[in-house]
């Protein structure tokens, strides 16, 4: 049985992914600063407390977790919040910093002794991440942290790669969720690609960056 930890589990594509996975069997630890009643009616287990951005939070997953194997480990945890040139915020573009960039590596860090020869590191990044793909500007803590977390990833892939631990960087689409104000593709379609991708993808593409919807992205 898969066993797959996921970050951000309480709402939004996390939520979503965890209900994909609990559907089919395998073996979900829902992780969240705070559960919801769609979370709790999933009858997964939940690991609450957790804010990505905090040692001592992560510590205490790592402790909760003890010597269990991580197949996958979904470092999905985002915030999106709008830095245009006129309207910069210092303290917002290093929240997201904190949060985005910051926040898997902390995990994956911490969650290393989970993990061994076979297992996946997912993270959920941006198309906003990708400086060739850039053509519209702005949103600069967003895209800032999303590019510097595709370069952790990056690093990951290589400093994991003898271990034989994959890390893969994963864009959902423009999704309805509470950070799109509702607004884009239906959370299942977006949740049912990435689960397509994690179950294809593995030690083959580690280092990669990829669409749900299946083609490889540039960076
Ligand atoms: P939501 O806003 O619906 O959910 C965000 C999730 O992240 C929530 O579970 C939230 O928990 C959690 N979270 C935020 N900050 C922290 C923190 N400090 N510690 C722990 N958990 C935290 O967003 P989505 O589901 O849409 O986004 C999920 C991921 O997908 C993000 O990384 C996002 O950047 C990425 N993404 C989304 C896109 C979209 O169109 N929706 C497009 C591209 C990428 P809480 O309820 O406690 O706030």
């Amino acid at each position: 049985m898969t066993t797959i930890l996921i970050t951000g589990a309480n709402r939004g594509i996390g939520l979503e992914m965890a209900r994909l996975h609990a559907g089919r069997g395998d073996n979900v630890i829902a992780v969240c600063r705070r559960s919801s009643a769609e979370l709790d009616a999933l009858g997964v287990e939940v690991i609450e407390g957790i804010d990505v951005a905090s040692d001592e939070s992560v510590a205490s997953l790592a402790n909760a977790l003890g010597s269990r194997r991580l197949d996958r480990l979904v470092n999905n945890a985002g915030i999106l919040e709008r830095n245009a040139l006129n309207e910069l915020d210092w303290a917002s573009i290093e929240r997201q910093f904190r949060i985005n960039a910051i926040g898997p590596l902390r995990v994956t860090k911490a969650l290393l002794g989970n993990l061994g020869k076979g297992s996946k590191v997912f993270i959920i990044t941006s198309r906003m991440g990708s400086i060739d793909d850039n053509t519209s500007g702005g949103s600069y803590g967003y895209r800032m942290s999303k590019a510097a977390v595709n370069m952790a990833g990056k690093s990951l892939s290589v400093d994991l790669e003898e271990a034989g631990i994959a890390v893969i960087l994963l864009h959902p689409g423009w999704v309805a969720t509470d950070m799109t104000g509702q607004t884009g593709i239906p959370v299942q379609e977006s949740a049912r690609g990435l689960v397509e991708r994690m179950d294809e993808l593995g030690i083959e593409q580690s280092g990669t960056f990829w669409h749900q919807e299946g083609y490889a992205l540039p960076w």
